[in-house]
Order: C-alpha cells, then structure tokens, then sequence
C-alpha cells in the first residue's frame, strides 16, 4: 500500500569471549554474585552432584558461530549496552552466572538455539521484574514458596538459583509450585531428579496435576522446574506464543 518497510535497528550486545585464564578468575566473580558455589558446598546432595567445571579456551569457530546468531529483537533490546562474557569449559551443561557470564561447554551440538537459550537466562537476571510480570500476565504464576522440608534436596541450579519459586495458579483455583528434587539425596546425580508439584498446604506429589498438562503440555522436569526454564525453552525453540507477544508489546 506504498508504505516504505523502515527495518527497525537491533543493537546486539557485545559478546566477549575469556580465554581459559580469564574464565576462571570469572568464577570467583559469578560466586561473589550469586553465591552460587558457595550454597552447593553448604549442601550434601549439591556437594556430591555439582558439576566440576574446568574451564578451556574457546573452541575454533566460536566467534563467527556467536556473531552469527540472531537474536529475536525484544531480546537484543534487553541486552543491549550489557557487555555479556562468554566462558567455556570442557565438559558439563551449559549454564548462565550471575551478572552476565554464559557458560558453554566446549563442544556444543545445536550452537544457536543453546545459545539464545542461555542469553534469555541473563536477561531474566537483568530485568526480574519484566519477566515476572509477563510471567503473571501469560501464565498465571507469582513467586511463591517451597515448604523447609524440601531443603537439602533441591537440586540447585544455576539460572533459577537467584529468583524465587513461582506459584502457578491453575484455572480451577489451585496453586501448584513446581519443585526439582534429587531422585536420591543419598546418592545424587545431576540428571537423576524428579519434579514435584507442592500444593497451597505445603504437601507434594511427584503426579503432573492434569490441569497443568493441560495448560503446559510438557513435564519434562528440567522444563518445568521453574517458569524461567519454561520460558528460555519455549522463546528460544519456537516463536514463543504469548510470552514472545508480551515480551515484544511490554516495554522492560
Ligand atoms: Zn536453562
């Protein structure tokens, strides 16, 4: 209709990729931050099942493999300005740090969707209260609470370690807080968990509650964890349904 498509610019953050020493002086920075070491010392079952990370100089390839990658453009403004570190390690699972280090193991199948995966991660942890929010408006969820008992059996993991739990409020009324266990805190393994679902009375039960497959449709318990996991997963698989709408619509 003769309208001239002006592209909107996307600024990109500035990636910088740390050389294996410079990685490691990173993790004493995330810790200072976050705590995060710190906490899965202080913890038996974390103690035993965290990953070893050692770091490693970047594999050939990782810079052109990470200016190659488009960022849908609410996220690209979210991170703009943010100078995001880039950390590699040998082996393990990719993971973000407090204030803005990603962490990628070395060899890493599926470069661009882990990455944005990982970068949503970091801007959860620029702007909590946006995604709270979108969370709210999307999702029915709200921070919530995990009842003292489950302490101790938490697997911890990195990218929801600083936010609260988030509370689902299913459309019935009922309240549901996921929650991830080691499957046995004696002997706890990283990729050995079970997800459970707490109600409002502070009781669990390991059965997905129908509605929230109905809702979610996902029960994979590294997904569904917590509402950040849900959300790095779906923006960073597909288009993202109403989160992406919302994130794109609402001003951070
Ligand atoms: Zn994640």
């Amino acid at each position: 209709m003769g309208q001239t498509a002006t592209k909107p610019t996307v600024t990109k953050p500035t990636f910088r990729i740390l050389n294996s020493a410079e990685a490691a002086q990173q993790l004493e920075v995330n810790n200072a931050y976050d705590n995060y070491d710190t906490a899965c010392r202080q913890c038996r079952a974390n103690r035993a099942a965290a990953q070893r990370i050692q770091p490693c100089a970047a594999p050939e390839g990782a810079r052109s493999a990470i200016d190659a990658v488009v960022l849908p453009a609410w996220l690209a403004d979210h991170l703009k300005g943010t100078e995001i570190k880039i950390a590699f390690f040998r082996e393990g699972l990719p993971h973000t740090r407090a204030p803005d280090t990603v962490w990628l193991p070395a060899a890493m199948p599926d470069f661009q969707t882990t990455f944005i995966h990982e970068l949503i991660h970091i801007s959860q942890r620029l702007w909590p209260n946006q995604w709270t929010a979108a969370y709210k408006a999307t999702w029915n969820m709200e921070p919530g609470s995990l009842p003292a008992a489950l302490k101790g059996r938490l697997r911890l993991n990195p990218d929801t370690f600083t936010s609260k739990p988030f509370t689902w409020i299913a459309p019935s009324g009922a309240r549901w807080t996921p929650a991830l266990v080691f499957a046995n805190p004696d002997a706890p393994r990283l990729k050995a968990v079970r997800l459970l679902f707490v109600n409002s009375g502070g009781g669990w039960q390991s059965a997905v509650p129908t509605e929230w497959m109905q809702t979610f449709r996902a029960d994979d318990p590294s997904i569904c964890e917590h509402p950040h996991e849900m959300a790095a997963y779906t923006l960073s698989v597909n288009s993202g349904g109403p989160l992406a709408t919302y994130l794109s619509t609402n001003s951070r």
